[in-house]
């Protein structure tokens, strides 16, 4: 059964990028908010545009507020249907409503968002107006972050499941970021730490390659024998697998789906390293095709746009 947030998402935003869908949902109690960070794309009638929602769906008292307790605050994993062209037949209604309608498969396995006649509007990025962000939108959107994008939330958990590593990691972690305490600013922090905990894996603890994740590679289609639609169900079969085990993969927007499947099954997944150990963790790790294209290498070297996606993604996850 699929995880469904429709009764608990008040508000959100959702990027679409070629490739990527990033974004976030701040939650009716407030103060929770899920950040989503999906490979893949929208459906035409949303691809390319950054919008801003809220829920008119009021939200059924007699409803308990479901057990959020394996919920992945960092959502990593293929983009499902994601569209508001839909029209659906609200309850107790008789008219047909639009709606908007996420999903997704993550770490959580498939997740869906389901609002029915929400208040949607395009964000400019470009106009200065916008560039403040939030402020001046609509009384209705009140954000629970100010113009802060939900990227501490993500920490703030993420740091505390530390806790449950095991304890020589632990004091490990604790050694380090005592040192760490006397040279590193607020924000880096945990960045350091992230990357403190991949090194003490790496020296300490046993690993295995990434295939052994998804089975045998050999049980896959072979991405010599896939057209661009088949390699399209293939990648996101693969990234579904690898998103249960807080696998990511970003997707850069020169790559076709069977460039990126192609890319997976021939190189990465046979070199990149996997930690059953990061499993109890809400660790996120990034696999990424940035590295091995050069298009993307070129735009690096020129200083161009996607360099800076890219470099912002590297800091924030520091798993390189
Ligand atoms: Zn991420
Ligand atoms: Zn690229």
């Amino acid at each position: 059964m699929p995880l469904n947030l429709s009764d608990i998402v008040a508000h959100g935003e959702l990027f679409s990028y070629r490739n990527s869908v990033q974004g976030w949902l701040g939650l009716r109690n407030g103060k929770d908010c899920i950040r989503l960070d999906l490979t893949g794309n929208c459906e035409p009638d949303l691809d390319g545009r950054k919008i801003r929602f809220e829920s008119r769906h009021p939200r059924q008292p007699e409803k308990a507020w479901p057990d959020l307790t394996e919920l992945a605050w960092h959502q990593i994993g293929p983009a499902g249907k994601i569209t508001a062209a839909l029209q659906i037949k609200a309850r107790h209604e008789n008219a047909w409503k639009p709606s908007l309608y996420l999903e997704w498969f993550s770490q959580n396995g498939r997740v869906i968002v389901e609002l029915i006649d929400p208040l949607m509007q395009d964000i400019d990025m470009d106009s200065s107006e916008e560039a403040t962000v939030v402020e001046d939108i609509d009384d209705d959107f009140d954000l629970p972050f100010g113009d802060e994008l939900p990227d501490d939330v993500e920490f703030q958990e993420e740091t505390s499941e530390f806790k449950l590593l095991p304890d020589g990691l632990q004091q490990h972690l604790d050694a380090k970021s005592a040192s760490f305490d006397r040279i590193a600013v607020d924000g880096d922090s945990d960045s350091i730490r992230e990357l403190e905990l991949m090194d003490y894996l790496i020296e300490f603890e046993n690993d295995e390659t990434m295939d052994s994740v998804v089975g045998s590679l050999d049980s896959l289609p072979d991405p010599d024998t896939l057209n661009e639609n088949q390699a399209q169900v293939a990648l996101r079969t693969l990234l579904t697998k690898l998103a249960l085990h807080g696998i990511a993969f970003d997707m850069c927007a020169h790559f076709t789906a069977l460039d990126a499947y192609r890319l997976l099954m021939t190189e990465v997944l046979k070199e990149e390293r996997f930690y059953p150990q990061l499993q109890q963790t809400r660790w996120v790790q990034h696999l990424s095709s940035f590295d091995y294209c050069p298009a993307c290498d070129e735009e690096f070297e020129c200083g161009y746009g996607e360099t800076n996606r890219k470099m912002e993604s590297e800091n924030e996850e520091s798993e390189e």
